[in-house]
């Protein structure tokens, strides 16, 4: 009786516990799960890297909701899943050199500069951050903070990045540049 040799598919076939993309036709792992929705984020699809990020594209997770209740699910989504961080503007990474608004550059000098009337001198440098981490620019409404912040906050969920740690880390300075921005009272209620 002769000795049977290991059957070389077994090796190449997928451990129990591996997952394959959901992908059709792609054989890679799924190491990146994607929530199935908003209602169901303990479901997952899972995918490559390549095809968790093309269903992400195509899947609007915050479609229909406004800016607060994005913000209100974030929140509730966030306390029992991952630590809460603090809110008011915080951000991580040690102090800013940046100026936001360069007007150190516009003076031309190391002294602070003369402030612009137009509202913008009031605020403050926290909330001056906040507007950087949003991308906006003065004159600013409340409109365009929640608008901005609906935009970034879908690009940078980090359910939509198959759970990366660099989204999650911006995400979190996202939310927190919209708490400090919408309590704002320097900011245009229109
Ligand atoms: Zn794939």
């Amino acid at each position: 009786m002769s000795r049977r040799r290991a059957n070389p598919l077994a090796e190449t076939a997928p451990k129990p516990f591996q997952k394959i993309c959901e992908a059709p036709g792609c054989r890679l792992h799924g190491e990146f799960r994607a929530p199935l929705a908003r209602d169901r984020l303990t479901e997952y699809r899972w995918f490559c890297l390549e095809h968790v990020r093309e269903y992400n594209k195509k899947w609007d997770y915050f479609a229909g909701l406004d800016a607060d209740a994005i913000e209100q699910h974030i929140r509730a989504d966030t306390t029992w899943r991952r630590p809460v961080w603090p809110l008011g503007g915080r951000r991580s990474g040690g102090p800013h050199l940046h100026d936001p608004l360069g007007l150190a550059d516009d003076a031309g000098l190391g002294e602070k500069p003369p402030p612009k009337m137009d509202g913008s001198e009031q605020l403050t440098p926290a909330e001056r951050d906040a507007m950087q981490v949003l991308e906006l620019s003065w004159p600013l409404t409340r409109a365009e903070v929640k608008s901005r912040y609906k935009e970034l906050v879908k690009l940078h969920h980090p359910d939509a990045n198959g759970g990366a740690r660099s989204a999650e880390e911006k995400f979190k300075e996202i939310n927190a540049a919209y708490s400090t921005l919408r309590a704002s009272e320097n900011i245009r209620t229109v």
